[in-house]
């Protein structure tokens, strides 16, 4: 028997950083956890971070025009970039979610056991996934922590560079105090 996953991380299609989100059961997907924004968002008033906002001159009629050629031309355009990398490798994403939340990629439930982790599945929806999916699962599942590691690893090296600079900026310091 085979099912499908409904939880998904991808990288935001801009800014780089990770999004998570789920599918119901009409096949909808949304942000996750609920009640997250990920993406380009609409904003009344501006303030700090706030890239998008509405005019604050316009008539009720136009403000209506605009806020629907907003929607058209930056946030469903975002949208449909994010759908297309999740349909694009639907296994990948729901292993990658499952790696950095360590949630069952189909219920959403936390995953204890080691090798519910690796499998990205908890014991019970596992036994709903064919067997070449759940292996597909394990090696995206690697994959994800590889890719995670690789990026602390970069982390920690770019904080290493930032201290020797630091240490050496002090030494350079003393040797020109008089
Ligand atoms: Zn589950």
């Amino acid at each position: 028997m085979t099912d499908q996953a409904k939880y998904f991380a991808v990288a935001d299609p801009e800014s780089g950083t990770m999004t998570f989100w789920r599918r119901d059961n009409r096949g909808e997907l949304a942000a996750w956890p609920r009640g997250t924004e990920f993406g380009p968002t609409l904003w009344k008033r501006p303030g700090p971070g706030r890239e998008h906002v509405i005019p604050a001159d316009l008539d009720a009629a136009a403000r209506f025009a605009w806020i629907q050629d907003w929607h058209r031309t930056i946030r469903r355009p975002w949208l449909a970039k994010v759908k297309a990398a999740i349909d694009g490798d639907p296994v990948a994403a729901a292993a990658r979610f499952a790696a950095l939340q360590t949630c069952c990629a189909r219920c959403g439930r936390s995953l204890e056991d080691a090798a519910s982790r690796a499998r990205a599945l908890g014991s019970d929806c596992v036994t709903r996934f064919a067997p070449d999916v759940v292996s597909a699962l394990v090696r995206e599942v690697g994959r994800a922590l590889a890719a995670r590691e690789a990026g602390n690893e970069d982390a920690a090296l770019i904080s290493r560079e930032a201290a020797y600079a630091d240490a050496f900026g002090r030494l350079r310091d003393a040797e020109n105090a008089p």
